[in-house]
């Protein structure tokens, strides 16, 4: 089998990257691998053990996929608020640019495959955990309909990597509409300055947005375009309680992908200051403050990007202000928008913010399970007067009178069971709960990965009950320590 490669950044981009060669495994074997993701790119999967053993050698990079130009990309980025103008794939290369038979274009890149230029002290490897934890959100995260890189396979390198004690290694294959970053622009912008900065502007433009091609100032547009693509993402995080963890600038992504599941993880209990990352020491990525954060980062964009936006029209400069002040109305009515289609609620209306607020305060003051909650409103929509026990029971009673008025004055005549149903399919069921992943991991790490499939199984088929999946929609038992999450895959 050939992979359909077109490796235009590669071609078109030099300066951007550094090439980069994959160590070799000592013994790859596939772990998993997405069959369906591999027929939408145009690639034929292992069907037999040969072909299996054929795919672990490319896919762990122990042997070269022909028609592949394994490159690193060069970027900066703010961490935590603190520039870091060289970071760069440090564990990541990229094999080519497949072009899928619908005609999209898509990074293949492998993480965790050894050393590259941009590699500093670390060891350009991966450990199998996160590896597998990635693989099961980034899939669980697409069943839901939310932007984010995907998972092609996970190879065991049958090698060993050196964490705070010994793991296996593995390789995670991420696919991407690209891995062009804020942290890239940021650093052609500090390096390089305004030609590299419009080269970059013009080839993301060209690669995402071709529809901007012919605006008044196509960096401007750009950067509209992308605060409309993350303030859609975060809302849709949000919306689901995921917690990103790590909105680093190099980590927010042009096409408006998730990437980077390192210390992801999913609110239960609701808490607006919910924060899992072990390194997250004041809160900077908490759950709520994701929005603030999402704004922050355009800032930065909009700073990277004006040589370029400025050298089309010096004039658009103030305009870029003006734009960056928008990104919080942006956000707020893309989040109402969600919320409404999680409440059952078809338009908008003048008090929607004091509900929407209600709801939380409520929430948080019974560390109500954030899943579960929504699931059981649709519950009570049905009749189910006992829906709202485990959530706190009777202090729902003035949000419940709320709500209830809220949705008779929506054309009233709509059946409520119609709306529950409605809300069951933007509503999930089942997501990567925190102790399920861990639990599966720690399976898979002994060598077992039969919690790992069921899991992720129960995960890409998120909104309906399932036969064998009973408790998968349940929270953490209270007793279970506070969850934390790791950097650093
Ligand atoms: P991340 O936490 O994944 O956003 O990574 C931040 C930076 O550290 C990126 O430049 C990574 O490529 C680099 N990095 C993280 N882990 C490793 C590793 N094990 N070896 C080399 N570079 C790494
Ligand atoms: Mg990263």
């Amino acid at each position: 089998m050939r992979f359909p490669f077109d490796n235009s950044f590669f071609k078109e981009m030099q300066g951007f990257y550094a090439p980069a060669v994959a160590e070799i495994a000592p013994n790859p074997q596939i772990l998993a691998f997405n069959d369906a993701l591999a027929q939408q790119l145009g690639l034929e999967g292992p069907h037999d053990d040969a072909s299996a053993a054929q795919w672990a050698r490319w896919l762990s990079g122990a042997e070269a996929v022909e028609g592949s130009d394994p490159l690193a990309f060069a970027y900066a980025g703010h961490q935590f608020g603190h520039f870091s103008p060289q970071l760069g794939d440090g564990r990541a290369i990229l094999l080519g640019e497949v072009l899928a038979p619908n005609g999209s274009r898509w990074d293949v890149q492998l993480k965790g495959a050894g050393r590259t230029e941009f590699s500093r002290s670390g060891d350009g490897k991966a450990a199998i955990g996160p590896v597998l934890r990635e693989y099961l959100v980034s899939e669980a995260m697409a069943a839901m309909g939310i932007a984010t890189t995907r998972a092609l396979a996970v190879v065991a390198t049958g090698g060993r990597v050196q964490r705070e004690k010994a793991h296996p290694g593995a390789v995670l294959t991420r696919v991407a509409a690209s891995h062009i970053r804020i942290g890239t622009f940021q650093y052609f912008a500090a390096h390089h300055g305004e030609p590299y900065v419009s080269q970059l502007a013009h080839y993301s433009i060209k690669r995402h947005y071709p529809d901007l091609a012919t605006t008044a100032n196509p960096p401007l547009a750009l950067l509209e375009r992308v605060i409309e693509r993350q303030a859609q993402l975060v809302a849709d995080w949000m919306a689901v309680g995921f917690v990103h963890g790590v909105m680093n600038t190099d980590n927010v992504a042009i096409s408006g992908e998730t990437i980077d599941y390192g210390p992801c993880a999913f609110v239960d209990h609701f808490k607006a200051g919910a924060v899992f990352s072990s390194i997250d020491r004041h809160g900077r990525y908490a759950y709520g403050r994701q929005p603030q954060i999402l704004h922050w980062n355009m800032a930065r964009l909009a700073e990277a990007l004006l040589p370029a936006i400025h050298s089309v029209n010096p004039d658009d400069v103030e305009t870029t202000k003006a734009l960056v002040d928008t990104v919080p109305s942006r956000f707020r009515a893309k989040w109402e928008a969600n919320l409404r289609a999680k409440l059952g609620l078809s338009e908008a209306q003048d008090h929607d913010r004091e509900l929407f607020d209600g709801l939380f305060e409520v929430m948080e003051a019974q560390g109500a399970d954030f899943t579960g909650l929504f699931r059981a409103l649709a519950q009570l929509l049905r009749g189910d007067v006992d829906a709202l026990v485990p959530f706190g029971g009777d202090a729902w009673d003035i949000w419940r009178y709320q709500w209830s008025a809220r949705l008779q004055s929506e054309c009233g005549a709509v059946d409520l069971a119609v709306r529950a149903d409605a809300m069951d399919r933007v509503n999930p069921l089942y997501i990567p709960r925190n102790h399920l992943v861990e639990g599966a991991l720690e399976q898979a790490e002994a060598g077992d990965l039969h919690q790992w499939q069921k899991l992720l199984a129960i995960v890409q088929n998120p909104y309906r009950l399932q036969a064998d999946a009973e408790g998968y929609d349940q929270p953490a038992p209270a007793e279970n320590p506070p969850y934390r999450t790791f950097c650093g895959t």
